[in-house]
């Protein structure tokens, strides 16, 4: 059988063929429009309209003003979904050329980003200068809330939520008072939510399971019972390692360095004092740590690798051993750190590292999508129906409204902006300029303040008026690329037949799999009964050990935009069938619709103490970057190096009140 039959019989098996949604394979992108807002041909046509890189429903016709437009019901290729990226990427190049005419708008501020940042900055404004004040928010994508973005899925007709990224309220340390404020002005308590609505108890029989694949670890077995470490969720009737390990297709050798890593109380660096051992440790990566200071054998590196991809977007070869410790992982047992945040930690680990934290932890069914929601509902009374931070999990959000004259707050989607600049000198202009693209033709906008909530690195290349130290400063944070992909399966009795909530997948395309995680809220039912149709989530973070973790970032995000949907959905399709398949999970019968959200600018970027210098305080790349420039100021996490919601919040009240606080000086207030 020649190698295109054998394919061709495996797509077969894995039910490559079968209509789970409509399918684009020209450029990765696979779409579904809920059946009742679209018209069937769109629905009907099997490769499209984005493969000239233009949005699934601008290309169909269908626009922010149509009461049809209804971006969260799409499925196949979103998070930077065709059509977002384009006129970026032309400014980056230098190949944006498009003149511009003017809306003949003017508002007394122009956001642009309409993530939780720059929508927070909005609310921030409106709340120091009244609801009378013109705000536009502009932003890239079809749909509003930046990372926190919400994927819809109706399986028979069911309504399943999912978070399209940020997954939850939560950070490494307590939201700031700003923060906080902002959220209970939203009506939000993340506690008292999560005593009410989550459930903890719905997979309390299943357990945490490792997958081992036979490419890597020379067969394919998944192994349940994963012992409870103390950085993941504990599951009940896990192993002890000795005995788990056992079960494990790893060489006897291996077993016992995983042991000894896992349970050994040594003191690998014994004499040396606990400071020079902190920053010894900062300065090695956690693989080093494994292999030098511990001594393993490299035979228990495919085991590790993978296990910082969720928080770091790159493996244990570029993430400090000092992190790692901090984050509970195995080996630290016997140096005799006391668990206090001292030493050269990145953000996320000195949060591990603090004692007595009570970090808020909520996960709404779409995640922060619904904060997003409620800001909106806030903005634009009329969009977001409803009235509390319960029910905006089920309202359904009026696009059509976003972008109204009437409304003195104006929300406008696939809107890139590609120039941004003062009219005047930058110390004496009473306004400034904002160009942007839509659907392929460029727009300007005036506003007596910009506050640039986008991605920071972005901003050398829309403002070009910004001091060249600036800038280099504003190019430094490389976002982190990565992939949430979420599948809808027809029911989740595989998993219960495994006894499994969970699988660690270390040599596979996505590096792990879940069932979704349990809410019922504001009348949304959670799947509670194995044979309901149900959401698995899983997560791919692409990088390439052995570089720096900014040269894999660069890599990762090459990787991200260059590969097809069908890549992805043949790698789904066979992950979940190899790891589910012993319950009796069938990919080509089972999955009923698969959205990979990818990020190729994703999480903002942390500094890691392996790669970068210590700052004096004040110098580091965020804060030189953040600095206001006449009439514009810079919000997003970028400029808190930290990707975390409470973050994005913190940075647009800075970012208004460095605005507002220089209108009331020229006010003489
Ligand atoms: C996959 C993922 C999971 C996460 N999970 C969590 C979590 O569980 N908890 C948590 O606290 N944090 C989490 N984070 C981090 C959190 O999502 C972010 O810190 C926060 O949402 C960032 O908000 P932001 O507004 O600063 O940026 P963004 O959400 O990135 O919003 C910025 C917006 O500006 C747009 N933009 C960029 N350039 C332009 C332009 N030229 N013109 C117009 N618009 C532009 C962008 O496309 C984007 O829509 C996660 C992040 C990711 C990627």
């Amino acid at each position: 059988m020649g190698q295109d039959d054998h394919d061709s019989k495996r797509d077969k098996e894995l039910g490559m063929e079968r209509r789970i949604t409509r399918r684009d394979f020209l450029n990765g992108v696979a779409v579904t429009v809920g059946a009742s807002l679209v018209p069937m041909g769109v629905l009907a046509q099997d490769s499209g309209p984005d493969a000239s890189g233009q949005d699934p429903l601008l290309a169909a016709g269908i626009t922010q003003q149509d009461p049809r437009y209804y971006p969260p019901a799409l499925t196949g290729m979103r998070g930077s979904h065709p059509g977002s990226f384009e006129a970026a990427h032309l400014v980056r190049d230098g190949n944006w050329k498009a003149s511009a005419s003017s809306t003949g708008e003017s508002y007394d501020l122009i956001v642009v980003g309409g993530g939780i940042s720059g929508l927070a900055a909005a609310y921030f404004y409106r709340k120091a200068a009244g609801n009378k004040a013109r705000i536009l928010i502009l932003d890239n994508h079809d749909d509003f809330g930046g990372h926190a973005k919400r994927n819809e899925f109706r399986p028979g007709g069911r309504l399943l939520l999912g978070n399209g990224g940020t997954f939850a309220i939560e950070s490494p340390f307590p939201y700031s008072k700003v923060a906080r404020g902002l959220m209970e002005d939203l009506g939000i308590n993340p506690p008292a939510l999560a005593a009410k609505y989550a459930l903890p108890n719905l997979y309390e029989r299943l357990q945490a399971a490792v997958f081992f694949d036979k490419e890597t670890f020379g067969a394919d077995r998944l192994v349940a019972g994963e012992p409870s470490r103390a950085w993941m969720e504990a599951t009940p009737k896990s192993l002890p390692w000795k005995e788990y390990l056992a079960k494990c297709p790893l060489s006897a050798e291996v077993r016992h360095d995983i042991l000894r890593i896992e349970t050994q109380e040594t003191d690998y660096m014994t004499g040396v004092p606990e400071a020079e051992k902190r920053d010894r440790l900062s300065r090695m990566s956690y693989k080093d740590f494994v292999l030098k200071v511990v001594k393993a054998g490299p035979g228990v590196i495919p085991f590790y690798q993978k296990r910082t991809h969720d928080l770091y977007g790159v493996g244990i070869d570029a993430v400090p051993a000092l992190d790692c410790w901090a984050l509970y992982f195995p080996g630290f047992q016997g140096l005799g750190l006391r668990r206090v945040p001292e030493g050269r930690l990145s953000f996320t680990a000195r949060g591990a590292a603090t004692p007595d934290q009570k970090p808020y932890h909520f996960h709404y069914p779409d995640g922060n999508a619904s904060i997003a929601r409620l800001l909106v509902r806030s903005l634009v009374p009329g969009s977001v129906p409803g009235s509390n931070a319960e029910d905006v999990v089920m309202t359904k959000v009026d696009y059509s409204r976003l972008d109204q004259e009437s409304s003195p707050v104006r929300l406008r989607l696939n809107s890139t902006a590609v120039q941004v600049r003062h009219v005047g000198e930058p110390t004496s202009a009473k306004e400034a300029e904002v160009v942007y693209a839509l659907q392929g033709k460029a727009y300007k906008v005036r506003g007596a303040g910009v506050v640039l909530a986008c991605w920071n690195m972005m901003i050398p290349y829309l403002c070009a008026e910004i001091p060249e130290q600036q800038k280099k400063a504003l190019h430094y944070g490389s976002k982190v690329p990565l992939v949430y992909t979420t599948v809808a399966v027809r029911n989740w009795t595989a998993f219960q037949n495994l006894g499994v909530q969970r699988a660690f997948c270390p040599g596979m395309y996505h590096s792990s799999l879940s069932l979704d995680w349990p809410t019922s809220i504001g009348g949304y039912k959670f799947p509670t009964s194995p044979e309901e149709p149900m959401l698995v989530r899983m997560t791919r973070t692409p990088c390439s050990p052995g570089m720096s973790a900014r040269a894999q970032q660069m890599a990762g995000r090459y990787d991200l935009l260059s590969t097809p949907f069908s890549t992805f959905e043949r790698n789904i399709r066979d992950q979940l069938g190899r790891v589910l398949g012993g319950g009796g999970f069938d990919p080509a019968r089972d999955i009923t619709a698969i959205t990979v959200n990818r990020w190729p600018h994703g999480y903002a970027y942390e500094y890691n103490p392996l790669w970068d210098p210590d700052w004096p305080p004040g110098q580091s790349p965020c804060e030189v970057g953040r600095q206001r420039f006449g009439r514009i100021t810079i919000a997003n996490s970028d400029a808190a190096a930290a990707a975390y919601t409470d973050k994005a919040m913190d940075e647009g009240y800075r970012a208004v009140t460095e605005l507002l606080g220089q209108a009331s000086a020229a006010a003489g207030v």
